[in-house]
């Protein structure tokens, strides 16, 4: 990898600095090592040796939940296999590869929600030292979860509030970031009912307070309505795929749980993973027959949560089935503007600002000086049309050009 760069000037037509699009067209970076140094609006573009008429630039995109050793392939079944049958170079081989397809496509930011063993240690630290292309990246290690639990073929076990402490305390100490705890059961698990739930309030709590008491939060996976219930009062941070199914085809909105979660700055973390993509990629509607007939109500019901101004931000679940690393999260978010009529400055700040102050990483998520030059350079401008985003012309993280 090349050396950060040093006093790098560079001109972009347009910007979306993380919150909000820039009031004049004209902006120069200045970046200095890892960092941005200036922020000039209405700059002459002469001053910059890089200039990138016609497109904008914005903060490298996070994805705040996926799992770089899943295969992606075409059916649960089938990324189950290929995580039990591949030998753990093969695996690291994937999240590797898995890896470079995010930062190609602009993502600067990973949060790993999940894998096998000691593969995400290893391949963040390959990335840290330079020795492997890729965004920085955020791991759960193993996700703690039940003896025959959802995710069991990879988890960190625990039955009871003991175990669970003792698990947290365990990943904590090899170097886990925050924790994932699967509190119900899941849709790619043979056996797993994701209508019910692993643990009582009293033993997410546990778990709550580790992670506090490590100066870091955990991360629940949530299908159903009291399992989110439960997370939400035992002070989970980010509650993934924030579910309100209530039954087999229903999801049920709760305005008192919601508020809770608002007063609590708890955050929706919402999956647009490949069944979602109904009106942006054809052909994604046949993936989950069972998922598809209910969607309208559960993006229904996640618009009331949104309504009642509970922070969120979007993930893509990248690994799991048909959703590749890259592209899955501007289908996304794309999918999100339709489905839950988000403007467009909203999805993009989904995936820089909110999920940065999400996953309480200050110094990203931002164009501004002082953070880290972690930037994304499209063609086009994003607020009018989101697709502008697939057309990457630039690439920096930490302020080192890798696209
Ligand atoms: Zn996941």
């Amino acid at each position: 990898m090349a050396e950060p760069t040093a006093g790098l000037r560079i001109y972009a037509e347009w910007m979306f600095d993380g919150e909000e699009v820039a009031s004049e067209p004209g902006v120069v970076l200045e970046l200095q090592g890892s960092r941005i140094e200036k922020v000039e609006v209405g700059a002459n573009p002469e001053t910059a040796a890089l200039r990138f008429a016609g497109c904008t630039v914005l903060p490298g995109l996070i994805d705040a939940h996926v799992h770089l050793s899943f295969s992606a392939g075409s059916s649960h079944a089938e990324v189950v296999r290929d995580l039990q049958s591949a030998s753990p170079e093969q695996l690291l081989e994937r999240a590797a590869r898995h890896a470079q397809q995010a930062l190609a496509s602009g993502i600067t930011t990973l949060r790993d929600c999940g894998g096998p063993a000691e593969v995400p240690y290893v391949v963040r630290s390959l990335i840290r030292q330079g020795k492997l292309p890729g965004p920085d990246v955020l791991i759960s290690g193993a996700p703690i979860t039940t003896p025959q639990g959802h995710l069991h073929y990879i988890g960190a076990h625990a039955r009871n509030a003991s175990e669970i402490e003792r698990r947290a305390e365990q990943l904590l100490e090899a170097g886990a970031d925050f924790l994932k705890l699967i509190v119900t059961g899941g849709n790619m698990t043979p056996g797993s009912d994701r209508l019910g739930c692993q643990y009582e309030v009293a033993e997410i709590a546990g778990v709550v307070r580790c992670a506090e008491r490590a100066g870091t939060y955990v991360a629940a996976h949530v299908l159903n309505r009291e399992g989110l219930r439960r997370a939400v009062c035992a002070g989970v941070r980010t509650l993934e795929h924030c579910s309100w199914r209530s039954g087999p085809a229903s999801h049920e909105f709760d305005e008192n749980l919601a508020r809770i979660m608002r007063q609590q700055g708890q955050i929706a973390s919402l999956t647009m993973s490949a069944p979602t993509w109904r009106k942006v990629v054809p052909g994604t509607s046949e993936i989950d027959p069972e998922l598809f007939r209910d969607l309208d109500d559960r993006f229904a019901s996640e618009r009331q949560m949104l309504d009642c101004g509970v922070r969120f931000i979007v993930h893509t679940d990248a690994g799991v089935r048909q959703t590749p690393f890259g592209v899955s999260l501007i289908y996304g978010i794309r999918a999100a503007e339709l489905e839950l009529g988000l403007s467009r400055v909203e999805c993009l700040r989904a995936v820089t600002g909110y999920a940065a102050q999400a996953l309480g990483l200050a110094d990203r998520g931002r164009i501004q000086a002082g953070k880290r030059a972690d930037l994304l350079i499209v063609a086009g401008r994003p607020w009018y049309d989101l697709s502008a985003l697939h057309q990457v012309r630039g690439v920096w993280c930490a302020g080192q050009r890798c696209s």
